[in-house]
């Protein structure tokens, strides 16, 4: 029986053979073609609300791996609290659900006046319009002596995946009455909170299995995202075993030696780990440079209405690439930005106007498995910036009770299965 979910089917499976053969057969009969780079939150979003706005637009998201392993509640797979598949995704709702023709390659350059991107694979493929949604890459050289080869022995863990696993068996491995030491860069950088949660659950961890271990964080930053609930909530569940040292009073690491697991701070003081843990510099993924769209500091400016470039036009760019401060560079965020693009596009390939953009943030921490935290806020384009909506957002309240960061804990639960279901249409069992 031919339903409407197998038709779809077939034409993804249709799609994928003539991506060799000329791209002027591809165009037939089509409102468009838009071609994404990444599928992970920005871009597996935007593949998804273009098809629904529009099935007759071809949309081809180009992505370097198979599964799509999320770093939100990768904190959780690192302090015990779940299994690693259970943060990991598939590309079967999109491609089968919605036609998206999935091209597993990397892409590895991009010529805005042709309109086209050169893939791994050899295949050149046009486009109308482009998203790229990259992610951060490691700003390698930006912290001395941390490169490839030492994140194999320090990871940063801030791509999920194998890195994530790597720090993980370290953490097991570690005796009891180990240092666990995690060095935080300076904004901007991937999920503000992340590396405060990260710290709360290698904690939780450690009070079940090394009750004597410790942690310290060496920041090259005074402050930091829900900074008060964090410290009142480790304060409350781990004690002394967090010491947080701020850039003020020696925090910024300057130098690392993954042999040794030793960082050195700006005046000189060498801290010795047992896990060392380098979250460092980033900047957007490097398809975003080949494009021509960042600036000197390695992100891309966009026009916050479309998240178009403001360099090359045509290419929108979304996700952690892009400058959107106040935004945060968040999955949630990613995925609304996903949305407002995919709502531009559709617009301007029909002739339109891009309808008026808003989006909304909100990242839940754990410092617990039953103490969550969260911070929200609602945003809007005003004259081509991001600002965020006056009186709009906040923080958890700094004296709710047990009940309440019980209640932020499952709340965070329902999120993460939430948005997973929206991007991928994956609930992880
Ligand atoms: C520890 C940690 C915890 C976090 N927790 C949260 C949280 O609780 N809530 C939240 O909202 N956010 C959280 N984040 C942030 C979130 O992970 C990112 O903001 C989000 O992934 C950004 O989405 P993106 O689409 O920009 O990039 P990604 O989701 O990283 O997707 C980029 C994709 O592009 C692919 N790609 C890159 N370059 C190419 C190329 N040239 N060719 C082909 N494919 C390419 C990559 O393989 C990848 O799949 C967390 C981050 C970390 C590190």
């Amino acid at each position: 029986m031919i339903t409407r979910r197998n038709m779809l089917a077939l034409g993804a499976a249709a799609f994928v053979a003539p991506l060799a053969m000329p791209n002027i057969l591809r165009a037939q009969g089509s409102a468009g073609r838009v071609v994404i780079v990444g599928g992970g939150f920005g871009g597996a979003t935007a593949a998804k609300y273009i098809k629904r706005r529009n099935p007759d637009i071809d949309v081809t998201l180009i992505e370097a791996q198979e599964r799509f392993y999320t770093c939100p509640f990768s904190n959780l797979y690192l302090g015990g609290l779940r299994e690693f598949e259970s943060i990991g995704h598939s590309y079967e709702e999109l491609t089968g659900e919605y036609g998206v023709n999935l091209v597993t390659a990397l892409a590895e350059d991009v010529d805005g006046d042709a309109h086209t991107v050169t893939l791994s694979n050899g295949e050149t493929v046009e486009y109308d319009k482009l998203i790229l949604s990259p992610g951060i890459d490691i700003n390698w050289g930006a912290l001395e002596g941390y490169d490839e080869a030492a994140a194999e022995l320090a990871p940063h863990a801030w791509k999920a995946g194998a890195q994530t696993q790597l720090l993980r068996r370290q953490l097991e491995e570690m005796e009891d009455g180990g240092l666990f030491v995690l060095s935080a860069p300076a904004d901007p950088f991937r999920c503000p909170p992340g590396p405060y949660e990260r710290v709360s659950l290698v904690a939780h961890y450690f009070k079940e299995h090394k009750p004597n271990s410790k942690i310290l964080i060496l920041d090259s930053k005074d402050a930091f995202s829900k900074q008060g609930l964090f410290t009142a909530g480790w304060q409350s569940l781990y004690g002394d075993t967090i010491e947080w040292v701020g850039l003020s009073d020696d925090g910024r690491v300057v130098r690392v030696d993954a042999e040794a697991l030793e960082v050195e701070t700006e005046f000189g003081m060498v801290h010795r780990a047992n896990v060392l843990n380098v979250v460092p510099p980033q900047k957007a993924g490097f398809i975003a440079e080949r494009a021509g769209v960042t600036n000197e500091g390695g992100w891309v400016p966009i026009k916050a209405s479309t998240f178009e470039s403001r360099q090359v036009a045509d290419i929108h760019v979304i996700g952690d690439a892009a400058i959107a401060s106040p935004m945060p560079k968040s999955g949630f965020c990613a995925n609304t930005q996903g949305k407002v693009a995919a709502a531009a596009i559709v617009a301007s390939l029909a002739g339109n106007e891009a309808p008026a953009a808003s989006w909304t943030n909100t990242c839940y921490s754990l410092i617990g498995p039953d103490y969550g935290i969260s911070v929200v806020g609602v945003y809007e384009a005003v004259d081509d910036e991001v600002v965020q909506v006056e009186g709009s957002g906040g923080v958890s309240p700094a004296d709710a009770d047990a009940d309440f960061r019980l209640r932020e804990a499952q709340y965070a639960v329902g999120w993460y299965d939430a948005i997973a279901n929206d991007t991928w249409g994956t609930v992880p069992a």
